[in-house]
């Protein structure tokens, strides 16, 4: 089984454009969410929910009103402020609180408990391209980089179970914990970058940490026509670092519609590019 992540310095890339293209002309494969701060591969792919399971985040501290004697003990005790007094008596604010378990060390009623929190929730659905895993991070929660690798276990676990050769997993954006926690261990990375100054340096990033957990990395321009210098110069900094850039795609707005709609009718030139990047990426993944 082969793992490909697709992955931007940044969000706004055009990163879910491919991997939704990519599902609709990959054969026996699954697809995977991990940007699971700000999903949108469902938006394209129309899941429908077969499976749909809670995700534990950290521990929050919790006070048990009926032991409470007021002492205050434990709003002394907590450095970050998340204890307050209320008119109803004390509380923990869920948000402010960290899970350290000072509170429940000294308050002398034992009336603090530490309760795991639902960090989020993640789903197995069905789309009309195959399976997929995806997840949603709860408000306020941080656990992102945890809920990335849950997706990926899932994922890897029914593409065992089924027999699916190929995981195309659409990466979180950035170069942070969730993004490494997505590309660690892949088979391949495909940096999407636009032809800015900002997506050259955001690419960059994202090559350097590919590299830095030994990921093979390939790089596609999107909408490399805004701006033909500044994809040219993308095309010298990959070749300095022995680099493939797999394609350039010209700029279409109609280019999901049109690939992951079958409707070759509306097939332009971004389309059959994207086509073309797809056969090579296969064709290196060995899949
Ligand atoms: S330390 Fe315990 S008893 Fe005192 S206010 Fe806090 S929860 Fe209540
Ligand atoms: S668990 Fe730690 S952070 Fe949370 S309320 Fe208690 S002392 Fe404060």
């Amino acid at each position: 089984m082969r793992e490909l992540v697709v992955v931007s310095g940044k969000g706004g890339t055009g990163k879910t454009t491919f991997v939704a293209s990519f599902a609709a002309l990959a054969d026996n494969k699954i697809m995977a969410d991990c940007d699971v701060d700000a999903a949108d591969l469902h938006l394209l792919l129309h899941p429908e929910v077969l499976r749909e399971e809670a995700f534990s985040g950290r521990k929050v501290a919790k006070i048990v009103p009926e032991r409470c004697t007021g002492c205050g003990l434990c709003a002394e005790a907590c450095r970050f402020q998340a204890v307050e007094e209320t008119s109803e008596g004390f509380r923990v604010d869920h948000v402010a609180c960290e899970g350290c378990g000072l509170c429940k060390f000294v308050c002398p009623e034992g009336a603090i408990e530490l309760e795991e929190t639902e960090a989020g929730r993640w789903f197995v659905s069905d789309t009309p391209y195959g399976p997929m895993v995806h997840a949603k991070l709860g408000v306020a929660q941080e656990n992102s980089g945890k809920l990335v690798t849950m997706v990926r276990q899932q994922a890897r676990l029914l593409a065992e179970e089924k027999g699916f050769d190929l995981i195309i997993t659409d990466g979180p954006p950035g170069i942070g914990c969730p993004m490494i926690s997505a590309i660690s261990g892949a088979d391949m990375a495909l940096v999407v970058t636009e032809p800015t100054l900002s997506g050259a340096y955001d690419m960059e990033r994202a090559l350097d940490v590919a590299g830095h957990f030994g990921v093979r990395a390939m790089v596609v321009i999107n909408k490399a026509d805004i701006n033909p210098q500044n994809a040219e110069s993308i095309q010298r900094t990959c070749s300095g670092k022995g680099i493939e850039v797999v394609g350039e795609v010209p700029f279409d707005p109609e280019v999901v519609e049109a690939l992951v709609g079958g409707d070759i009718a509306r097939k332009g030139p971004a389309s059959k590019e994207i086509e073309r990047i797809w056969e090579r990426v296969r064709e290196t993944l060995g899949s």
